[in-house]
């Protein structure tokens, strides 16, 4: 009775809170695990709040707006700045996917993907928990009223302060690799709950491949788990990561069994798991994992990637001829653009835009991310999303910096743009803003928030 009580309290919170969303009630209260799991809604930041209840318009929208204040003012500094739209609405559909999917495997956003003031407040609210590997992280989560028992702290080799940190927080959920971080946790926190990462696999089918730093080979995890023993810790489950960006599914597969086989080997040091973390991806489970195990997983790029599509302008560009076989000869192969008299005769083009690699793009380096423009509005035409049958001609894209390594595109193909024209570029969601710099003196990109969930059906 008390307990039916307290989840109809949970219930009507949650649709409070729900609203501020859009979403229907019985998608959110489908997101209800575990009574007492649920935050109210005065312990969130009242700006993200009252900036995600206001708007719904579609990106397409938010884009033609910028562009039409663009095109009225061009002289107004700040219209010329790149620009972000985060649509909220495509964490939420995300979130519904996920909980249609993978039912028995709870998300904890990896905050480091896009740890974006809004997609934290979004998944906060719909109910996820957070994977953290900072005490920045931590403090964040619990600044959007996320519950400690909500947060894993999923660094296996952490700073001793942050340590304490999450002890005084409550925090006790962490991931471990290595004898000397127990050692470090028995000092500091020795009620922790401890996951012990594992390394699923060899990291070839990934973007990129996280086991060269984290994750212990399955044949030493007795030795650890000895040790855990010795020192009276409390190892409760086995985690690991397959690599940022996984592409096989198999991976995954194998990644599981290595750790249905850490299940039972835990079971001969008097440790009776009662957690696996799948790390980010959509493995099959069930088979192999006994249903009395609670399965978590940490997405980041799952929830962050498609949710954010940027804006750019031309600020420069340089026409260079066609037969330029080297990106270091371009810029000797400068020509003067005459009206061509045939598309074979047209240049090429280098084309600077006013984001680059030290800003957004930085998931070129660190994501192996490929990313792809496209013409969202060229002379004062709004193009965006539209088939455009205008010829295509060969073009490089540059970054704003001075530096020559700040290019986005050595090989990309696009119809002819003058400077003033825009591009935009879709799925920048993920390592994208999280990452970004002011090298150079270039401020990082602004977001126009919007949400276009519409309801469940
Ligand atoms: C980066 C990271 C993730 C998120 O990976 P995605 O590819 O963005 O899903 C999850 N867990 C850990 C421990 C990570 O380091």
């Amino acid at each position: 009775m008390r307990d039916t009580v307290q989840l109809n309290v949970e219930i009507n919170d949650l649709t409070a809170r729900t609203e501020i969303l859009g979403i229907s009630k019985d998608v959110a209260a489908a997101t209800v695990k575990t009574p007492g799991s649920v935050q109210s809604v005065t312990t969130l930041r009242e700006d993200v709040h009252s900036a995600l209840a206001t708007r719904t318009d579609s990106v397409a929208a938010v884009m033609k707006e910028k562009m039409d204040s663009y095109y009225s003012v061009p002289d107004n500094v700040d219209e010329e700045d790149a620009f972000f739209v985060g649509d909220m609405g495509e964490v939420i559909r995300q979130h519904i996917q996920w909980k249609e999917m993978l039912p028995r495997v709870e998300p904890f956003y990896a905050m480091k993907c896009c740890p974006d003031p809004m997609v934290i407040k979004t998944l906060a609210t719909l109910g996820t928990g957070f994977d953290c590997a900072s005490r920045t992280e931590i403090e964040t989560a619990l600044e959007y009223g996320v519950d400690p028992s909500k947060i894993i702290y999923a660094n296996p080799c952490k700073q001793t302060s942050h340590i304490r940190y999450a002890a005084a927080k409550g925090v006790h959920m962490m991931t471990f690799d290595n004898a000397d971080e127990l050692r470090k946790i028995k000092q500091h926190m020795p009620n922790a709950q401890l996951v012990v990462r594992i390394l699923g696999s060899d990291g070839s089918r990934s973007l990129c491949n996280l086991g060269l730093k984290f994750g212990a080979p399955p044949a030493i995890v007795p030795s650890l788990l000895q040790v855990a023993k010795d020192l009276e810790l409390n190892v409760i489950g086995v985690s690991f990561h397959v690599g940022s960006g996984c592409f096989d599914a198999q991976v995954f597969g194998d990644a599981v069994k290595a750790a249905a086989g850490v299940i039972e080997v835990a079971k001969d040091f008097g440790f009776e798991f009662s957690m696996l973390d799948i790390g980010g991806g959509f493995p099959s489970i069930d088979d192999l994992i006994p249903s009395h195990i609670r399965v978590i997983a940490e997405p980041g790029r799952y929830y962050a990637a498609s949710a954010f599509t940027l804006a750019v302008n031309v600020v420069a560009r340089r026409a260079v001829s066609r037969d330029v076989k080297n990106v270091e000869d371009l810029v000797s192969g400068e020509v003067a653009v005459q009206a061509p008299t045939s598309a074979n005769d047209h240049p090429a083009f280098m084309y600077y835009i006013n984001d680059g690699m030290y800003g957004s793009f930085n998931c070129i380096t660190f994501d192996h991310q490929i990313c792809t423009p496209r013409v969202l509005a060229k002379n004062g035409t709004f193009m965006f999303g539209a088939e455009t049958t205008e010829p295509e001609y060969p073009c490089s894209i540059w970054g704003p910096t001075c530096d020559s390594i700040d290019c986005i595109t050595k090989e990309g193909s696009l119809p002819e743009l003058n400077v003033g024209d825009w591009m935009y570029f879709d799925n920048m969601g993920a390592y994208t803003l999280a990452a970004a710099s002011r090298f150079n003196g270039f401020k990082k990109t602004v977001i126009l928030y919007t949400n276009t969930y519409k309801g469940h059906n």
